[in-house]
């Protein structure tokens, strides 16, 4: 972690006023620490990489010195051709519109001054095209359609000043690896680029050298200062949509968000939560971007009480006060089970990521807290009482539980 000193309000950062009134505007009343610890750096022109719990402010850390820079430049030559200058990557569709708003909205006193475009997949490219005429100070883009848009002429990225990659660590995964590269290669080579995310996996923290120029690492994730409870339940296995029903009805959530690890496993459980009086939505991969939009504004705007999703949107989405996120499957990356749960508990709320694991989920989940750094008690939920072969129990040291009777087989699996 690096050592400037915390300054108190965004003035003593160095932002310039039209800033500072605009943040006032919006209630932002101090910098959140990842915004004071940054900033400055950021001003200064230092590549940097940062890290900070979910939902503790990591856009405006990036996007404030970026409208600075703009404004402090000679306003003639920025915007030319098809340029951009300021490019932020990010990994889905509706995190680029959730940052291109963000930004927008930062710089609302210079909309007259600072171009800023969202160009995602999804949708129409004519529209994105013609908003990239002329030129952009800023274009927040998912690496697929920023490279169709490269090769229909509509953008030129050879002017780049600044290269952010949001929420890094899934940019610089290998999902996006050949898309990036093509990327990088046109971008030119003196530039200021920024890596932000809440989970920097070592191997992708080295992957990441290659690409920054005497990096500044500030790294501020830290249980203490989440405002966010996890707890876990252990459930018999085939009994977690029963759990999962229960504790809906039982804490009459205003908002649930669900977490599933496939396309189908959405519609599946939504179906069977219809079954039990609940109607819930699904959000994935395989449903159309309208689709997509309307059902997450349903969900952001309190419509939509129950939402059954794959990770499509564990990175990066703010809707606020969610109450709780629930992992009906685990997600087999630990690093996703921060973003996940990191949907709730956002800008200082309290919130609460549950759990839910039976049998086969026990080890992985051992995976996801030695990783993550956090371990938790396992808690049962009443009615719904796990047998004993498959409680944890099962697993533990042969000296602290006798041998249960017809269950050999599997006591050998725990040895191997
Ligand atoms: P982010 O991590 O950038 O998605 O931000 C999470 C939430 O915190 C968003 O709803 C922001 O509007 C809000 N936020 C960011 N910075 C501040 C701040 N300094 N004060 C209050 N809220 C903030």
């Amino acid at each position: 972690m690096t050592d400037k000193t915390s300054p108190t309000t965004f003035a003593d950062l160095g932002l310039i006023p039209t800033l500072v009134e605009r943040l006032e505007e919006l209630e932002y009343s101090q910098p959140t620490p990842i915004q004071s610890h940054t900033i400055p750096y950021l001003l200064e022109g230092c590549d940097l990489v940062g890290g900070a719990n979910t939902g503790s402010g990591k856009t405006a850390a990036f996007s404030l010195p970026i409208l600075q820079k703009i404004c402090q430049q000679d306003k003639p030559n920025s915007r030319r051709g098809n340029t951009v200058s300021h490019l932020i990557l990010v990994p889905t569709r509706e995190l680029a519109s959730q940052v291109a708003y963000n930004v927008k909205s930062y710089s609302y006193h210079l909309r007259n001054e600072i171009k800023t475009v969202a160009v995602f997949g999804g949708v129409s490219a004519n529209p994105q095209m013609l908003a990239l005429r002329g030129g952009s100070d800023i274009v927040v883009a998912t690496p697929g359609r920023l490279l169709d848009l490269v090769s229909s002429n509509a953008i030129k990225l050879d002017q780049v000043q600044t290269l952010v990659l949001d929420e890094a660590d899934r940019m610089l995964s290998l999902g996006f690896t050949e898309e990036l590269n093509k990327i990088l290669a046109l971008l030119p080579e003196k530039k200021q680029t920024l890596l932000f995310s809440a989970t920097f996996p070592e191997k992708v923290t080295s992957l990441a050298q290659h690409l920054l120029s005497d990096p500044v690492e500030v790294q501020l994730q830290s249980a203490e200062t989440s405002t966010l409870v996890q707890r876990v339940f252990s459930v018999n296995k085939g009994q977690k949509t029963a759990v999962l029903a229960h504790l809906i009805k039982q804490h009459q959530w205003r908002q649930a968000l669900i977490f599933v690890n496939a396309k189908n496993s959405c519609n599946h459980l939504a179906q069977k939560l219809s079954k039990r009086g609940i109607t819930a939505e699904v959000f994935h991969g395989d449903k159309g971007q309208g689709a997509r939009t309307r059902v997450l504004e349903g969900f952001k705007s309190g419509d939509i009480q129950v939402l059954i999703a794959t990770d499509i949107a564990a990175r990066g989405l703010d809707i606020e006060k969610l109450p709780v996120v629930i992992n009906f499957d685990l997600p087999r990356s630990p690093a996703d089970y921060m973003h996940r749960i990191g949907r709730s508990g956002r800008a200082g709320e309290v919130g609460l990521g549950l759990s839910l694991i039976d049998y086969d989920d026990y080890h992985h989940f051992k995976v996801i807290e030695k990783k993550n750094k956090f371990r938790l008690e396992r808690e049962q939920v009443a009615g719904f009482e796990v047998d004993d072969d498959q409680s944890e129990a099962y697993f533990a040291p042969m000296k602290a539980r006798a041998k249960p009777a017809g269950t050999g087989k599997k006591k050998k699996k725990r040895n191997q």
